[in-house]
């Protein structure tokens, strides 16, 4: 039998050959570029991402480099601290009750690297999908580099997915307004006060903070009005740095980029024999911190129903199971939670601002309501809901 052909050697696509190939599922993943990327986007895992990874050995690698974060902050931008979140009260439900920082170009190496042990797998660069056919059993695939034919596709390719776009498939939803900046600093902002993650409200300017090994990772929103090449002089970033906390010495800046974001889902996650996960499937704002999670969530689940369908446990309708439980797990928690997240954060109406405010403060202070609320913000409750859709 051809191998199963997975399109992006993402962090999602890697995820999902990676668990093909431990359950002896002979596997190829094409990649359009050259090597893996160097992404600075995601950087921040929920505990059931954790344990999903953990028996492939990446958890522990994972350990090995990043940071455990297990407290989490709600701040104002003016006031300062309003709740402090300790996932020390969920330390029952996971044996990793932290949220994990670790930038996402330096996961794909781990899981490149756990992937290469296999001799049934296989990752082939500068090889991106064209265009797809599909007659009886089996899916013809045109790349960049030749022809290829698989029993099962898997699209991985991001957010812009050729693959989504091949099947004709609407992306359902909107782009905000805003866009992100993501700006890098040497600077510790520990001293200031600040947990390893921490999420800060203003009508204006809002923050998200996240200590990464060797530095801390900032992103502010660029109203429509703002040109990206002023955004990113120097000297903007130095003086947007020094609004959010001053400091006598200049900040020091390895790099800062610009990102669109949005809130998608594509209708359609199989056609036949091609399935999507990851960002080919879904986007959201990065606020919580669950589009690589989620597409993680979906790399695990998709492979281990395709390996039951692989094995001839099962027929392929299990399959669309897997889009029924990811889908829900989507739209119902990473959609609504992201957008809610976003708009609590930039709330403009003062009184509102208190209300929001005094509401977590009373979370926070039951000790069962807090218990709900790490529930939620950790995403077990999204992969629970999951596995209630039949
Ligand atoms: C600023 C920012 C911060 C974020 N922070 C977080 C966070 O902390 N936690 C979190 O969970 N999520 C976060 N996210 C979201 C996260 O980055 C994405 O969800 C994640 O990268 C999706 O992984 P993926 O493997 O699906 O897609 P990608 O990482 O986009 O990988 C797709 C791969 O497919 C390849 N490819 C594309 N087209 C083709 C083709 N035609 N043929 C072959 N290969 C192709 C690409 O080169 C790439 O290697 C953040 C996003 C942003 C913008």
């Amino acid at each position: 039998m051809k191998p199963v052909l997975v399109v992006g050697a993402g962090p999602v696509g890697l995820a999902t050959a990676l668990s093909l190939a431990h359950q002896g599922v002979p596997v190829q993943v094409i990649e359009a570029e050259p090597a893996l990327t160097l992404d600075q986007r995601a950087g921040s895992y929920h505990p059931p991402t954790l344990e999903m990874l953990a028996p492939f050995g990446v958890t522990e690698a994972m350990h090995e480099i990043g940071i455990k974060v297990p407290r989490w902050q709600i701040r104002d931008r003016r006031k300062g601290v309003i709740v402090e979140w300790d996932l020390g009260l969920i330390a029952d439900l996971t044996p990793y009750p932290y949220r994990f920082h670790l930038e996402q170009h330096r996961l794909t190496p781990i899981l490149y690297e756990k992937l290469k042990a296999f001799p049934h797998a296989q990752v082939r660069f500068s090889t991106g999908f064209v265009d797809a056919t599909q007659s009886g059993d089996a899916v013809t695939v045109k790349t960049t580099s030749g022809e290829l034919t698989t029993p099962w596709l898997i699209g991985c390719d991001g957010g812009r997915s050729t693959v989504r776009k091949h099947l004709g498939t609407p992306f359902e939803g909107f782009t905000w307004p805003e866009r992100f900046v993501v700006i890098s600093t040497l600077a510790d902002f520990a001293q200031h006060g600040f947990t390893s993650n921490a999420y800060v409200a203003d009508p204006r300017e809002w923050a998200a903070v996240f200590h990464m090994p060797g530095l801390w990772r900032l992103a502010f929103p660029v109203h429509p009005e703002e040109n990206e090449v002023d955004v990113l002089a120097d000297e903007a970033i130095e003086a947007r740095m020094q609004r959010f906390v001053a400091r006598p010495e200049p900040y020091d800046i390895p790099y800062a980029s610009i990102y669109r974001v949005h809130q998608r889902v594509a209708k359609d996650w199989r056609v036949g024999r091609i399935l999507l996960a990851g960002d080919a499937a879904h986007l959201n704002n990065p606020l919580g911190a669950f589009g690589l999670n989620g597409g993680l969530h979906d790399a695990i689940l998709l492979a281990g129903y395709l390996g039951r369908v692989w094995r001839g446990e099962a027929d392929a309708s299990l399959l669309d199971l897997y889009v029924r439980q990811r889908r829900t797990a989507n739209v119902e928690f990473v959609q609504t939670q992201s957008i809610g997240n976003k708009k609590m954060l930039e709330e403009a109406d003062p009184a509102a601002r208190e209300e929001t405010f005094a509401g977590l403060r009373r979370i926070a202070a039951d000790r069962e309501a807090a218990r709900d609320f790490l529930i939620k913000s950790s995403m077990i409750w999204s992969v629970r809901r999951a596995g209630e859709v039949a």
